[in-house]
């Protein structure tokens, strides 16, 4: 069996380092080696529903810029398949059908959950579909028999509850589905990259991020307001490089080539670190390498956004085409997992036989 690659973003905003670092860049890369049988990447319209129910047009509005994002980084459609959650309808059906094998206990337990349910604030409220969502994400993985998800730290639990959802299920009905692998960002920083406030984690829900499609004026008011080392007051005093946003941001994206065309004073992020934590080093300077580290990386892909931004209808048409593609695979593993729970009554053609036998010699 061969090697089948899914991901897929929520379209509740543009799209931000933390999602670069932490699942596209790598994306890019798998597409760019060709070392895959499929490669499916997916806007989850239908999650983002679960916490937007009363705001449809965030959703609806968001498609676009999530595809842009996507062509903007560089996934090929002639390579990829780029697909909307919610024109597929059979991953629905899925979800319906994987909901009997997970218990409310079970989905209580998901710390990633946890920590959004903490994060929305829904108190009593809390929506069936949102809590329920790790399901539909496990239909989402399980469709097309992926192997591999590249995603970010906070996905583990998601995929784990996606194995056992697919282990049960071929345990109950026989070998139908594949247990998918996570594959995670190798540079530790990347697992989950900080916000700007310092705040654990870069999310379009809190409002602490560096979009793909900033502006290098952006980019460079942004980095100035980024929190560093609130010890560090004065340029003497000793840093720290634990929760430096700065310095994790640099550990995620300089190369020594930038220090040799951008800050030639040293050699590496190593020696930043070691004379920042000594004391002598400003925050401006580490600021401005990495202002200009991100606009260099970033500044290929605004051109590109561009270009596409240009082409609207073909960005929609890129989307059609890849969910009809989508839809086909989806319909045929649905047709293995309905023959698999044996509720494929009209083309068992041994049921209806014996059906009628059993009642014509009542
Ligand atoms: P929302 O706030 O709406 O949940 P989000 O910013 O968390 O949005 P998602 O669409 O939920 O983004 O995440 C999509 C993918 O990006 C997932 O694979 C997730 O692990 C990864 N990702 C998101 N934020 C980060 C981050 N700060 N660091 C590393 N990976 C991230
Ligand atoms: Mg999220």
């Amino acid at each position: 069996m061969g090697k089948i690659i899914l991901t897929g973003d929520r379209p509740t905003g543009r799209l931000h380092l933390g999602h670069y670092v932490g699942s596209l860049r790598r994306r890019v890369e798998l597409q760019n080696e060709g070392d895959y049988d499929k490669m499916f990447v997916f806007i989850a319209d239908i999650q983002a529903l679960t916490d937007n129910a009363d705001n449809p047009d965030k959703v609806r509005q968001n498609i676009i810029e999530v595809a842009l994002d996507y062509l903007s980084v560089g996934l090929d459609p002639s390579k990829v398949t780029l697909f909307i959650q919610s024109m597929i309808p059979e991953l629905s059906e899925l979800t319906m059908y994987f909901m009997n094998l997970v218990s409310v206990a079970r989905l209580q337990r998901n710390p990633t959950v946890k920590t959004e349910l903490a994060m929305r604030n829904f108190g009593q409220g809390v929506p069936v579909g949102f809590f329920t969502y790790p399901i539909s994400q496990a239909a989402d993985i399980a469709f097309c028999k992926a192997t591999t998800v590249p995603a970010g730290e906070d996905q583990e639990p998601m995929l784990e509850q996606c194995r056992e959802i697919v282990r049960r299920f071929n345990t109950i009905y026989g070998d139908v589905l594949v247990e998918p692998q996570i594959m995670l960002p190798t540079n530790k920083v990347c697992l989950r990259l900080p916000g700007l406030d310092g705040s654990a984690k870069m999310s379009k829900s809190l409002g602490n991020c560096i979009y793909l499609s900033d502006t290098a004026k952006e980019v460079e008011q942004k980095v100035k307001m980024a929190y560093t080392d609130p010890l560090h007051l004065r340029v003497e005093d000793p840093g720290h490089v634990e929760g430096n946003v700065v310095l994790t941001y640099l550990d995620a994206f300089a190369t020594d080539e930038d220090f040799v065309e951008f800050w030639p004073d040293y050699k590496n992020l190593e020696e930043v670190k070691e004379h920042y934590c000594r004391g002598g080093l400003g925050d401006m300077k580490c600021k401005k390498f990495l202002i200009n580290v991100l606009n260099k990386r970033l500044e290929p892909i605004r051109l590109r956004r561009r270009e596409f931004e240009k082409d609207i209808p073909e960005v929609y048409a890129i989307l059609k085409k890849g969910s009809e593609e989508a839809r086909e695979v989806a319909a045929k593993t649905l047709h293995e997992v309905r023959e698999a729970m044996r509720i494929n009554y009209f083309d068992d053609a041994e049921l209806i036989k014996a059906q009628a036998e059993k009642y014509l010699n009542a």
